[in-house]
């Protein structure tokens, strides 16, 4: 399953607009290891995983990878994100992060997407789409642990071998989704621009109350 070739062009148009930019120089804060949230494919994992070690290595902090697997990855956050919507899988992402954080003392999450993703494709959603919601995941993830450090990238393969990891710069995307009006590519937009309306994800560890 190759990139489609709107794909291609969207992601030759977000280098060219350094929203998608080299991981190089962008170094990870992630002391204790990382919370990855991120699409299982099996043609792609060792890759992207390899990457992520990288990163970290280069990060200088612990190489730990306390990862969360569902097809799609981390746009799966956000709200409008139609895969899965039927499981609340967000929601289950949410809980779950939360559940990794407490257990592992990791305050750096990753939202990774790829390209080509099947679980994208079989939905209909373009790069764009994928991109834009994994902003919007990043901007709920933050809102709900704000001090914690949140970071977006893409991995794609571009067939013959050829496999990159960039980092996702979600001011630079938001600059470019303004001014190119990318409304036009996306056929689920959030009502809340990626608040959270969540007060509370069950199960996640509460100060108990008094009475
Ligand atoms: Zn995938």
């Amino acid at each position: 399953m190759p990139n489609l070739a709107e794909d291609v062009r969207f992601i030759r148009m977000l280098r060219d607009a350094h929203v998608l930019v080299d991981v190089v120089g962008h170094k990870l804060d992630a002391p204790n290891g990382v919370i990855p949230v991120v699409c299982p494919d099996c043609d792609q994992a060792a890759d992207i995983d390899g990457h992520v070690h990288r990163i970290l290595d280069e990060s200088g902090g612990k190489v730990r990878l306390h990862s969360l697997k569902q097809h799609g990855g981390g746009m799966l956050i956000s709200e409008a994100c139609p895969l899965d919507r039927e499981y609340n899988i967000d929601r289950y992402l949410l809980k779950h992060i939360g559940i990794a954080r407490n257990l592992k003392d990791i305050n750096t999450i990753i939202l990774f997407v790829h390209a080509p993703c099947g679980a994208a494709q079989l939905e209909g959603l373009n790069v764009v789409e994928v991109l834009y919601h994994v902003v919007e995941a990043k901007k709920r993830v933050k809102a709900r642990w704000p001090k914690d450090r949140i970071s977006c990238y893409i991995h794609v393969d571009y067939a013959n071998e050829k496999k990159r990891t960039y980092f996702l710069s979600r001011v630079a995307f938001e600059q470019w989704f303004r001014e190119n009006n990318g409304e036009q590519y996306v056929k689920h937009m959030n009502k809340k621009n990626g608040s959270d309306s969540d007060q509370k994800i069950e199960f996640e560890p509460t100060t108990p109350a008094t009475s």
